[in-house]
């Protein structure tokens, strides 16, 4: 079960702007607080309302892109199709760079340009998915429950 958190409204993140030694290894409280069996109706109607979500946005952005002519290349071959998702992948990475971009030229992590260029990037993610019907949202939940097993720093890894 993937943890999420039934009082997500009033999260605020912990780590923003803390020194070192404010920091403090709070996985074992994150455990307690977010014991599945106390909600595990909630927790199920979550994932389920993330996975549906996701797969609605996959097919939005797909449409919408498809609607623009950027799936328009005639892709008769294997090798055309990978050089294809090879292109999609190189204009995520594109992406990345536009937001790397301007949090350097404002260094603020609340610049709507930084986030719009995430958004760019997530866009351009669900596209491709949605494209070759790549199950994001089931893959996404997957992925958290693996990382939430893999400890901190996932086993002590230095970045
Ligand atoms: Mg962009």
């Amino acid at each position: 079960m993937v943890y999420f958190y039934p009082e997500y409204d009033k999260y605020e993140p912990q780590h923003v702007l803390q020194s070192e030694a404010e920091r403090v290894d709070d996985s074992e409280e994150i455990k307690k607080e977010v014991d599945d069996s106390k909600y595990p109706d909630y927790q199920r109607m979550l994932e389920q309302s993330l996975m549906n979500a996701l797969h609605r946005l996959c097919v939005i952005c797909y449409e919408d892109s498809r609607k623009n002519g950027w799936w328009d290349e005639k892709i008769e071959t294997k090798d055309a199709e990978m050089a294809q998702i090879a292109t999609k992948i190189a204009l995520m990475h594109s992406e990345l760079s536009e937001a790397l971009e301007a949090i350097r030229t404002s260094a603020q992590h609340d610049d709507p340009h930084f986030a719009e260029e995430l958004a760019d990037c997530v866009i351009r993610i669900c596209d491709l998915c949605g494209a070759f019907q790549i199950d994001l949202g089931d893959a996404l939940i997957e992925k958290l429950k693996k990382n939430r097993t893999r400890g901190y720093k996932h086993g002590g890894k230095a970045i």
